[in-house]
């Protein structure tokens, strides 16, 4: 089945929306696919967006709608237009001639089975790029192994581990339970993570990537979150930890949007942001757990300017901004290259080393940069003497985007087979 359902379960919700017939789920969504974005996205993990862009897809709605939401505006449905399974595999398309590392469909879990006809029918045309599916972590067990053999990478969040703070700010209490099960799902399905090499850079091919976005005042959930990961998981997942929460419901509520202001007064917390005590503290304690390598991002929350517009590039057709995107995309990742200097510098180092070990080809590519990445988080997170440059930790330019760090310890390597 390709189409809505007429009693939907697509997502844990599972409320029975007779969406075929038009009606509107929890979620927001009805019988039409509604996109609102689709266009080269340059802020995600680096091995998925690399320098080219991960090909985003940006879908409308969505089954969680969490009230401090950093996509409030298409969660809620407010941008978008409805387009065709056609129409959404054309853009897959298109996003693959303008060089995307992968194809990337941002929540799609209620949109799946239309997601799964355009990733077949794209296919079908030509397409040969890793398909993500960048989730929320709120899906079924029988919906993920519906994408077997269409999904190659997940990015999944893991929100939270406490059943009240996921009823809080989701309405969702069996979120911890849910996710934890999805992410065994996940991993079942497209097993460890697995990197080639585009443009001399590990690109993930296949995998999942474990994110954690890092909530003001929630520390504790947190470490419970990366601590829940590392004994469920150990190295068969990618962890990420983030810190680039935003307080979009305060802007929202102060520009007159009653169901912000509500979700405020109730949870006033959300009005913060992170501060860089609590996620050194986080870092710390996910070294304290013995994970050796895991993605971090530099800097506070990110700025409102860093979401995306939702305008509906790419969506209707071809985007004719293509050019300025993509400038303004380079320029942003040109500020992340800054911190692959030391990366660089270390990877050159890495690959000495291993030529004078006789062991060069065993640490080429993405291996030899996960370990230039390690190397360089490792002096940053460990050896960095007080007033000594850190690798990746660079001064924090007003406007700039989260400078990501990344090391993996994964220790299988499709491109080499080498060990960690
Ligand atoms: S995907 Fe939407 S309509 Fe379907 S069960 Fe979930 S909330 Fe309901």
């Amino acid at each position: 089945m390709s189409g809505p359902r007429s009693a939907c379960d697509l997502c844990p919700r599972r409320c029975g929306a007779d969406r075929a017939a038009g009606e509107r789920g929890a979620c927001g969504a009805g019988r039409a696919l509604v996109v609102a974005r689709a266009a080269l996205h340059f802020w995600e993990e680096p091995p998925i967006s690399g320098e080219r862009g991960s090909g985003a897809v940006f879908f409308a709605h969505c089954p969680l709608r969490c009230v401090y939401c950093q996509n409030a505006l298409i969660a809620a449905g407010e941008a978008g237009a409805e387009v065709s399974v056609g129409r959404l595999s054309e853009m897959l398309l298109e996003l693959a001639a303008q060089g995307a590392l992968n194809v990337n469909l941002v929540t799609p879990t209620h949109y799946a089975p239309e997601a799964r006809s355009a990733v077949a029918a794209a296919r079908a045309e030509g397409l040969s790029l890793p398909v993500v599916w960048n989730t929320s972590g709120y899906e079924t067990v029988e919906a993920l192994r519906a994408n077997a053999g269409t999904v190659d990478v997940y990015l999944s969040d893991f929100k939270y581990a406490d059943a009240a703070l996921a009823a809080r700010y989701s309405h969702a209490p069996d979120y911890p339970e849910v996710a934890i099960k999805a992410l065994e799902a996940m991993v079942d399905e497209v097993g460890a993570p697995a990197f080639d090499e585009v443009d001399g850079m590990p690109r993930l091919v296949r995998g999942v990537v474990v994110r954690h976005l890092a909530l003001p005042g929630a520390l504790e959930d947190s470490k419970r979150v990366v601590r829940l990961v590392r004994e469920h998981f150990g190295d068969e997942v990618l962890l990420s930890l983030m810190n680039q929460y935003t307080p979009v419901v305060a802007a929202s509520a102060a520009a007159g949007d009653a169901r912000a202001a509500r979700a405020l007064g109730r949870c006033p917390e959300l009005a913060g942001r992170v501060s860089g005590e609590d996620y050194e503290r986080l870092l710390d304690y996910a070294d304290g757990l013995g994970i050796e390598d895991y993605f971090w991002q530099e800097g506070g929350s990110a700025e409102e300017s860093f979401i995306p517009p939702f305008d509906l590039t790419g969506v209707r057709e071809r985007s004719r901004a293509w050019a300025g995107e993509r400038g303004r995309g380079e320029s942003r990742a040109s500020r992340f290259g800054v911190g692959r200097q030391g990366a660089r510098s270390a990877l050159r180092r890495a690959e000495g080393r291993a030529s004078r070990r006789g062991a060069q080809g065993a640490m080429r590519g993405a291996c030899a940069l996960r370990d230039a990445w390690r190397e360089a988080a490792g002096a940053r997170r460990h050896g960095a003497g007080a007033g000594e440059r850190d690798p990746l930790r660079l001064p924090r330019v007003s406007g700039t985007a989260p400078l990501r760090g990344c090391a993996r310890a994964s220790r299988r390597c499709s491109s080499t087979g080498a060990s960690a």
